[in-house]
């Protein structure tokens, strides 16, 4: 599982350092999480095809997180989508969305399938390769965070050892289960010959905008990567806990309680010039940190 950060491509000077947008890949399928102002522009240069596209997910309703959603859902009719998309959102942005089509006298060319955000946590969605969940962070507006977890697809085959035993291709679905071949004669070829062990499962927790709290600890347990945000330095911690944002020390106890392996952070004030200070800051709880910036992709 990978995760790409898109910068909120706003003229305001926080570009590249408030990145407020992700895409999460899974097995070539990409989920977006938040969509500030600009995005798609973003996932155009760095290479996310809307094609492999189908689920979008909006943790809250400030605009640095949800902006640029109309212009992606109609620039993904005008370029003749057909396949539907997955909006995963609070309640009350279907209402605005719909509006601006109305106005527009817009007919989207592919489905969109609305699935309003619950009160507190919920399934959102589970495919055969991932499954998200939400749960309640504390912001100022209601904000979720959203649990991604990766599925394995089974055993990986060895095509070129798969080949060699003849293995016909309609057993290719059992051998990913674990089971060997057995040909006609009664021959067994082990699974071990014909595989590997498969892509193991990962968690990723986004915890979108919040202040520091545990409250939402029980849903992130064990994640794999965390990623807080971390919007002031711990010297402005007053400041943070007022306008219900963090600082990096506070995400890093949140990565430490959680027991994840590692945190990236991100959402971070226009006020501050260097973002060096903000890992720091960080590592001295939690040294596995990592800080999100715009345009790279992380292992999660
Ligand atoms: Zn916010
Ligand atoms: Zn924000």
């Amino acid at each position: 599982m990978k995760v790409t950060i898109l910068g909120n491509n706003s003229a305001l000077p926080a570009f590249g350092r408030n990145p407020t947008a992700q895409v999460v890949t899974i097995y070539g399928e990409h989920l977006l999480i938040d969509c500030g102002e600009g995005t798609q522009v973003q996932m155009q240069k760095h290479g996310i095809k809307w094609s492999k596209l189908n689920h979008i997910f909006i943790s809250h309703l400030h605009g640095d997180h949800y902006f640029g959603l109309p212009g992606l859902i109609n620039s993904m009719s005008l370029l003749g989508r057909q396949a539907p998309v997955y909006l995963y959102a609070p309640a009350a942005i279907m209402p605005m969305m719909q509006n601006i089509l109305d106005l527009a006298d817009t007919v989207l060319t592919y489905p969109l399938h609305f699935h309003p955000l619950p009160e507190g946590s919920g399934m959102l969605v589970e495919t055969e390769t991932f499954k998200v969940t939400c749960f309640p962070v504390e912001h100022r507006i209601a904000c979720h965070g959203f649990l991604v977890e990766s599925k394995t697809k089974g055993r990986k085959l060895l095509p070129v050892q798969c080949r060699d035993y003849e293995i016909p291709r309609y057993y290719y679905d059992r051998l990913k289960m674990g089971e060997d071949y057995v040909r006609k004669d009664g021959t067994v070829i082990k699974n071990e010959l014909l595989t590997t062990e498969g892509p193991e499962v990962k968690k990723y927790a986004y915890c979108a905008d919040t202040l520091f709290t545990d409250s939402f600890i029980q849903y992130i347990k064990d994640a794999d990567t965390i990623y807080h945000e971390t919007t002031y330095l711990h010297a402005d911690a007053e400041k943070a806990k007022m306008r219900y944002h963090s600082t990096p020390i506070q995400a890093a106890e949140i990565a430490k309680m959680a027991g994840a392996k590692q945190l990236l952070i991100g959402h971070f004030s226009s006020k501050y010039r260097e973002l060096a200070p903000f890992r720091d800051e960080a590592m001295t709880v939690f040294p596995n940190t990592l800080v999100a910036i715009e345009g790279n992709s992380y292992d999660v």
